[in-house]
């Protein structure tokens, strides 16, 4: 029986990696059809500052648009691409896409937005990256101040490679590095002092427990460290306006979340960024016009 059982097992082992292989392969040849065919589209989330409830930035998400599965989640090709090595070409598409659309809206006059953009470990790692991220900013002229470039810690810490250095060297350009899903890796308060980072995202899983007595501990002492250290702070996966408020009450500096908005694609982001103004700021521009 045991010999039987163990035989099956054997056979779905092999069976699983088999579909793995396949799903692998066909994972890479559709990402290489979708690099092709331009069927990346980047969306964008705004950061809004709690202060001022104006929006200061965006962060820019990336979106498959699959022409028989529909729009493919990240969480769902950003491994693959990682692990076959694509996300380096991709990694370039989303910054030149991210960087153009940037000082496209400030000069549309849509606004002057910081533009938030995820990093790979291995884009970091590509021998081109300083030079490609250099001359994309010289060619754009995009103010290095409105540009951020997220990272989590495992890529931070990663120093086989020389990250760190890199990433000094890019930030001495007047560029901002984040340290995104703040909390959910090896994160120790410490790494905060030793990191070249200007930004804290404090990672959705916190403010989900916001409104126990741990979960808002957490959340302040985070924020009271990242102030102590000049770090601004971004509040992540903000869903209700109970978050908003309690953020706003200890002073937290931004946040991101349904709340503010869905990602939207660039489209969509200009129309509801009008509204949104209209909505919050619309008194202003009048009595700005009547004075
Ligand atoms: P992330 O960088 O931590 O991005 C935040 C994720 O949380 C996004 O998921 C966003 O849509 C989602 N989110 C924002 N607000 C809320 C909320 O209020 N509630 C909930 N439930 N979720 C919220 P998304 O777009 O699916 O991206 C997932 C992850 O994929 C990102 O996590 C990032 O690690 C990666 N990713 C996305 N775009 C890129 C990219 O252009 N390059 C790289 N390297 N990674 C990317
Ligand atoms: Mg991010
Ligand atoms: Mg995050
Ligand atoms: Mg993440």
């Amino acid at each position: 029986d045991a010999k039987k059982s163990g035989k099956n097992q054997y056979k779905y082992f092999t069976q699983s990696l088999q579909d793995q292989v396949n799903y692998e392969m066909s994972m890479e040849a559709d990402l290489r059809q979708a690099l092709q065919t331009d069927a990346f589209e980047l969306y964008y989330q705004p950061q809004i500052e709690l202060r001022t409830q104006k929006v200061v930035g965006v962060e820019a998400l990336i979106r498959w648009n699959h022409p028989t599965k529909g729009t493919i989640s990240p969480l769902e090709f950003i491994p693959a691409a990682e692990k076959n090595g694509l996300i380096v070409k991709l990694g370039y598409w989303i910054l030149e896409t991210a960087i153009r659309q940037q000082t496209a809206w400030l000069k549309a006059n849509v606004g002057s937005l910081k533009m938030s953009i995820n990093l790979s470990a291995h884009q970091l790692n590509d021998p081109q990256f300083e030079k490609f991220f250099l001359n994309l900013m010289k060619e754009t002229e995009a103010a290095p101040q409105n540009i951020e470039l997220e990272m989590t810690e495992s890529v931070l810490l990663e120093d086989s490679n020389d990250n760190l250095s890199l990433i000094k060297k890019l930030r001495a350009t007047g560029i901002r590095i984040a340290l995104d899903d703040f909390g959910t890796g090896y994160s120790s308060l410490s790494y905060l002092k030793r990191l070249p980072i200007n930004t804290l995202k404090i990672d959705k899983s916190f403010m989900d427990d916001y409104d126990t007595n741990t979960g808002a501990i957490f959340i302040e002492t985070m924020v009271n460290i990242a102030k102590t250290l000049n770090i601004k702070v971004v509040a992540e996966g903000i869903e209700t306006l109970h978050q908003v408020n309690y953020l706003a009450a200890i002073h937290c500096q931004k946040y991101q979340g349904y709340y503010g908005s869905r990602p939207l694609n660039a489209q969509a982001f200009e129309i509801w960024l009008q509204e949104y103004n209209q909505k919050h700021f619309a008194m202003d521009s009048q009595s700005q016009t009547s004075a």
